[in-house]
């Protein structure tokens, strides 16, 4: 193994590990959260359960054409999935 070698040896492994931390910065920016162990979910203001989720704007417009203006995610942001609170 000649000099040169060993250098397209490092060289390689070190392309290999910035695309492992780019394509792993990657998915945690396009998954959301900050990371597979705290997944960024808000606290239930009413149970305080953090089995929550944002509501999407798919659903607002379901809800919206089902019940008009007056609809019950109508400026909320987050929804429990515990109790069905909206804020
Ligand atoms: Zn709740």
């Amino acid at each position: 193994m000649s000099d040169f070698d060993v250098l397209k040896f490092w060289f390689g492994a070190i392309c290999i590990g910035i695309v492992i931390v780019a394509i792993r910065e990657f998915g945690k920016y396009f998954l959301g959260g900050g990371g597979p162990s705290t997944p960024y979910t808000p606290m239930c203001p009413n149970c305080h359960s953090h089995n929550t989720g944002k509501i999407t704007a798919i659903k607002r417009v379901l809800e919206h054409s089902t019940f008009g203006w007056a609809s019950p995610s109508s400026g909320n942001t987050f929804e429990c999935y515990d109790c069905g609170y909206k804020w």
